[in-house]
């Protein structure tokens, strides 16, 4: 009955005005939340087992009584992945009529993944967008450019409907060449630009040359971004840039960076947050259930994604805890002659370094009995190599004295490797570290 009436009031707020719904969720108690959490997720819980013959099946197989269960972390081992969603197929989770589906490809295969909406979910999607980017600035009178990839992806439907909302001029130019983009849109003279972080790299390095217009904020999507490559950005346009972080699987947005952009503002009132294997910094898989979809939910979908739950307020004095900055994903993390490492520690070797470009990638390959691991980077000149090289090792020796001890000891080599631009990215996202020795070990044993 309480949770009812929680429910109509949370339903009620979100209905506002963004800066209204803003106000009212601010002075919602904490108890509030957690218990129509708890509620939500029964509910989803009870759904999954009732509808999707993945989970009924799996809940079967594994003796859990769904009907005892209050928590996601009650589940125990229990867990749905990618490769769930790949074997099994979208229409097993189906627990309900959709209206509309999204792909996405990832790093790790070739055969996307298909997850499926319907048209609520997207309007609810877009009244919690609206709110986010009004707290980013955006206001009616804004004129939002988007270069969002439309081909298959969740981001573009998402924004779309949060803009909606938000009752802003907007027009949608897609992924075309950052050249042509620059071109057109200056026509439009747009204060907000929605785009993926290494296209507006592009995009910043040719108006560094020919010219900007004035921006409130640029607001990137898909994957990560440096915070070099951030800064670059920022400083081309004299605005911020803000990130959010999401999967195709979450429907988007989980979490949104506020103004001060130390971490990502998690959406707790759609999506139940766990890292159940987090290590003693606290850093593990982030692990989410959906709290309200009604057509695919998804219970402990495995993000694959390394991140912390930040539960310590923030400076900006929202409501909402945070998810801090992914640090690998789960595959990505390589254990090698070096140590354990992952792509922010490729990130902290780049960082500084002058005359490369904002792709890059590590390879891990045998070198006779050492590993070989090779920094493959794009060179703003051929010419440059030596100093690049000599920068890396010199922030290596100073940033990671672990690291710098095992070269020492020549438990590996580091090489830098230049390639041309453009030639690491083939898809959205760029796998940021591959490591070959498992291939070699792959191919071996077929
Ligand atoms: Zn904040």
């Amino acid at each position: 009955m309480l949770t009812n009436i929680i429910e109509q009031i949370e339903h009620f707020i979100l209905q506002m005005e963004p800066q209204r719904s803003v106000r009212w969720l601010n002075v919602s108690p904490a108890w509030a939340l957690e218990r129509m959490q708890r509620a939500r997720f029964r509910r989803t819980l009870r759904l999954a087992a009732e509808r999707s013959s993945f989970y009924r099946a799996e809940f079967k197989r594994r003796g859990i009584a769904v009907r005892r269960i209050e928590h996601p972390s009650e589940l125990g081992d229990f867990y749905t992945t990618g490769e769930d969603l790949r074997a099994h197929g979208a229409e097993a989770f189906l627990t309900g009529r959709a209206d509309t589906a999204f792909e996405t490809t990832g790093t790790t295969s070739a055969v996307p993944k298909r997850v499926f909406f319907s048209q609520r979910e997207l309007d609810e999607m877009g009244r919690i967008t609206a709110i986010g980017l009004y707290l980013l600035g955006m206001r009616r009178d804004d004129r939002v450019l988007s270069a969002y990839d439309c081909s298959f992806w969740v981001s573009p439907a998402v924004l779309r409907n949060g803009l909606q909302f938000m009752n802003c001029f907007h027009v949608e130019a897609g992924k075309i060449a950052p050249q042509e983009f620059y071109e057109r849109a200056r026509a439009y003279r747009p204060t907000v630009m929605f785009c993926g972080p290494s296209w507006l790299v592009r995009l910043s390095e040719l108006a560094r040359e020919r010219g900007t217009w004035p921006v409130k904020f640029l607001y990137a999507g898909g994957e990560n971004i440096g915070e070099e490559a951030r800064h670059v950005v920022e400083s081309v346009w004299a605005a911020p840039l803000y990130l959010n972080y999401g999967q195709t699987e979450s429907f988007g947005v989980l979490g949104s960076e506020c103004r001060r952009k130390d971490g990502y503002h998690r959406n707790d009132l759609f999506f139940s947050f766990e890292t159940p294997e987090a290590d003693a910094d606290g850093y593990g898989e982030l692990v989410y259930t959906t709290l309200v979809r009604d057509v695919m939910p998804l219970i402990r979908y495995r993000s694959t994604d390394v991140t912390r739950l930040v539960d310590e307020p923030c400076a900006c004095g929202l409501f909402a805890k945070r998810i801090a900055k992914v640090r690998a994903r789960c595959d990505e993390m390589v254990v090698c002659g070096m140590g354990n490492v992952g792509p922010w520690v490729f990130e902290e070797l780049l960082r500084g370094v002058r005359g490369i470009g904002a792709d890059w990638q590590a390879v891990v390959r045998h070198d006779g009995p050492r590993d070989l691991i090779e920094l493959q980077v794009e060179l703003d000149h051929p010419s440059f190599h030596g100093e690049v090289e000599r920068a890396v090792r010199a922030h290596l020796r100073e940033r990671f004295g672990d690291f710098w001890q095992n070269y020492e000891m020549k438990l590996y080599e580091l090489r830098i490797a230049p390639v041309a631009r453009g030639q690491l990215r083939e898809g959205r996202k760029l796998r940021r570290v591959i490591d070959e020795r498992q291939m070699a070990r792959h191919f071996a044993v077929r």
